[in-house]
């Protein structure tokens, strides 16, 4: 994680300058242009890969450590400017490029999950984020992917990203709903794609909820999946609490879903607040179960 790499780089300044005669097998120095990374000879490194406690980095012909981009001879260098590898694409547990969450992937679900109860993605759909990122290269989109990313910066251009949580989770809803409608026809696979959602603007529950989570996520927002076995919808993160969406009901606005109201406990007569799609709670101040009282 880029936290503990700078934490060890820190430590390893701290004993350098408390011991200046240990022997280190290599240093990275950070200067105004960058990260450099002095080998143990004493020369820096520049255009070569290096490694450093087993992580893979590369230092362009100026010394300087790539980041976000691919090297010169072709490979993907993370934020923090690891080698991102194969294995990291291809599955098994690691980091995100872009977020340092941990994460790993699941071969039968195609996905990758992330605390494995609220927050997994579709490679396809992480992919299009990584991109959208500036972490993975446009170029190793496939087709589709690429245009599902096309779409996905469009919305982006202009975006508020200074918008509060709610102000994001309602713009993301109205562009989906905007563009897409349910499919009301037999199942067919293309339903559960972002692609036909953004692009055909159609699909069933899968497509509507994979696309909420990655517009939602490409604008700054937790989003996760919430399924009962025959539909799927999202749960996005306002102000830190998880608010129920579902952007494929038709004839639904954003304030049916991120909407709030008040309710007076019938226990102790506090005032509490209600996300509009809670049934019931338990009072902030006495503890006591009230209903919403929506759904009296
Ligand atoms: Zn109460």
């Amino acid at each position: 994680m880029r936290t503990g790499k700078l934490w060890s780089l820190m430590i390893l300044c701290l004993m350098v300058f408390i011991c200046p005669m240990s022997v280190f097998a290599g240093t990275f120095e950070e200067t105004s242009s960058g990260w450099h990374y002095r080998k143990d000879d004493g020369n820096y490194a520049r255009a070569e890969w290096v490694v450093d406690q087993g992580v893979y980095y590369y230092l362009d012909e100026n010394g300087i450590m790539m980041a976000d981009t691919t090297t010169p001879d072709g490979y993907l260098v993370g934020g923090d400017g690891s080698w991102v590898m194969e294995k990291q694409v291809m599955g098994g547990y690691v980091r995100t490029p872009y977020d340092n969450q941990s994460y790993y992937y699941d071969p039968d679900w195609r996905r990758y999950i992330f605390d494995g109860e609220t927050d997994y993605a579709w490679v396809s759909d992480h992919r299009v984020l990584a991109a959208v990122r500036g972490i993975l290269p446009v170029s190793e989109l496939s087709e589709a992917d690429k245009a599902v990313y096309d779409e996905l910066e469009k919305f982006l251009i202009g975006f508020d990203y200074g918008a509060s949580d709610y102000e994001k989770a309602k713009r993301v809803y109205e562009e989906i709903t905007k563009r897409a409608v349910y499919h009301e026809g037999k199942y067919v696979q293309a339903d559960d794609e972002v692609h036909s959602i953004l692009i055909a603007g159609t699909g069933k529950c899968v497509g509507f909820a994979r696309t909420y989570k990655l517009l939602a996520n490409a604008v700054g927002l937790k989003c996760g999946f919430r399924e009962d076995g025959a539909h799927m919808w999202n749960a996005v993160y306002v102000d830190g609490e998880d608010m129920v969406i579902d952007a494929s009901t038709i004839g639904t606005s954003a304030d049916f879903y991120l909407g709030r109201q008040k309710a007076v406990c019938p226990h102790c007569g506090h005032k509490n607040t209600f996300g509009n799609r809670v049934t019931e709670q338990p009072c902030n101040n006495c503890g006591g179960q009230i209903m919403n009282p929506k759904y009296k």
